[in-house]
């Protein structure tokens, strides 16, 4: 047709350059296994390594269980895997009869699945190329037992490249929590992983300032080690919700080393629990 608009849904046309059925967002999602459920899915990004997303992660299941709700982990970040290690926890993953996996359990009763429960030791790495870690995240979400989940946390991998991609196609999130630390927040990192998140289309819950500051164990007095904070400045440009500030603990430090993190009350994300409730 000459006068093509390439609009064919207001076309009856049927000529070579109609799109028959362009797939939308939906068509990518993952359904879960057979017999499972999971209320709210809720991802944990950052820009890059290191600013202390597996840490939020973990606060957050530990403050959903502390409320009462059936709470899962899915470690998202394949190549550097800390989310057993702040737990305790060294069972390896196993299958069912119907050929799901069984994730594993915090003492407390938090589901998890993990690649370094996969691992014949945990500091084996893990050199897979892309595909393969698309594949095991899929694995993860819809080829697990997930039994009557409330909460969902999901560790992403840290930056905009391959797996967060997929992690954000396949899987229904229902918002997004962005961790940065006081410097990344002045650069452009933030910034593409909020704007990674826009493209999906996927809500941002909010921003959590990590390594804010340093409490003095001695006069109280709060010290910037990290230069000043800018995240309210950032809040208000993009409109996104300032969640908590942490300060550098050495006590929360200690308790992810000694696998203890659920027996240690850490208050930082206590009220973001009444957030994801209103989600
Ligand atoms: P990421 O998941 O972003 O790579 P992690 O959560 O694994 O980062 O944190 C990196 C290291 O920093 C870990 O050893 C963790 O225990 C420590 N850490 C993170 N946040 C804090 C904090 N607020 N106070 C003290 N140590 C922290």
């Amino acid at each position: 047709m000459s006068d093509c608009n390439y609009d064919c849904s207001s076309c009856g046309e049927d000529c070579p350059s109609r799109v028959e059925s362009q797939p939308s967002p939906e068509d990518f999602i993952q359904k879960l296994a057979e017999g499972s459920s999971v209320g709210k899915v809720i991802g944990i990004v950052s820009g890059k390594g290191g600013v202390g997303k597996s840490m939020v992660t973990s606060l957050l299941a530990c403050a959903s269980m502390r409320e009462g709700h059936r709470t899962a982990i899915l470690d998202g970040d394949i190549t550097g895997p800390s989310i057993p290690k702040a737990f305790g926890v060294t069972q390896n993953l196993v299958g069912n009869v119907e050929g799901q996996i069984v994730p594993a359990e915090t003492t407390c009763g938090i589901k998890m699945v993990s690649v370094n429960l996969m691992l014949a030791n945990e500091t084996d790495p893990v050199v897979w190329r892309g595909p393969m870690l698309g594949s095991v995240i899929n694995q993860f979400w819809g080829e697990t037992a997930w039994n009557q989940v409330d909460y969902m946390f999901i560790d992403m991998p840290p930056g905009t490249g391959d797996v967060p991609l997929t992690i954000f196609q396949s899987i229904p999130l229902d918002g997004i929590i962005v961790v940065a630390s006081p410097q990344e927040l002045v650069g452009m990192i933030v910034e593409k992983a909020v704007n990674m998140a826009r493209m999906m289309q996927i809500p941002i819950i909010g921003l959590v300032e990590n390594m804010s500051y340093l409490e003095c164990p001695h006069c109280g007095e709060k010290i910037n080690i990290f230069g000043e904070s800018h995240i309210d400045e950032i809040s208000a440009q993009y409109q996104i919700p300032v969640l908590a500030k942490i300060p550098v603990d050495p006590a929360l430090a200690s308790a992810c080393d000694r696998g203890k993190i659920e027996f240690e009350e850490f208050d930082y994300l206590k009220d973001v629990m009444g957030t994801l409730e209103q989600l």
